[in-house]
């Protein structure tokens, strides 16, 4: 566990705990080789308890990097996450630990597609080809053949 996920409960009893951190990107690491994080993951928000429960409010902003599901090619691109998280107070024992809880909503945010500047320049090429060969003629992917799954990939 890492502080830098903490937070106590007793700093939280008078005024709203303000966040702001920078944070190394490795807590999100992931298994899957095909996704970078290539920034800090930046987080600013507040904790702070409202009746029974404490609150948590974070913006979350990171760079991830990904290949381009046409070319193949890495691209980076931004990341934001609006996260609140309530917890009530007495499933709490003086420290509440968000890391793991962060950790899922950063991912679930993350496309499983991307597209370098959302526009890949390879794309026009692709297209082409896809009109002459559509993947759901018959309305059957069963009947897809993979010599042309073949095709579709980069010469
Ligand atoms: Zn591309």
């Amino acid at each position: 566990m890492e502080d830098n996920f903490k937070i106590y409960i007793d700093e939280l009893q008078n005024d709203n705990l303000k966040i702001e951190k920078s944070l190394s990107p490795d807590f999100l690491a992931s298994s899957d080789p095909e996704l970078k994080f290539v920034s800090p993951v930046q987080i600013v928000g507040y904790a702070c308890i409202s009746e029974d429960f404490m609150i948590l409010r974070l913006q979350v902003n990171s760079s991830i990097s990904m290949p381009c599901s046409i070319c193949n090619e890495f691209t980076s691109f931004q990341v934001k996450v609006d996260f609140c998280h309530s917890e009530e107070l007495k499933n709490i024992k003086n420290v509440f630990d968000f890391q793991e809880i962060l950790r899922e909503s950063i991912m679930i945010e993350i496309p499983l597609f991307t597209e370098c500047d959302g526009n890949c320049p390879e794309r026009a090429n692709i297209k082409k080809y896809l009109k002459t060969n559509s993947p759901t003629k018959g309305g059957n992917l069963l009947y897809f053949p993979f010599s042309e799954i073949n095709n579709l990939k980069k010469e």
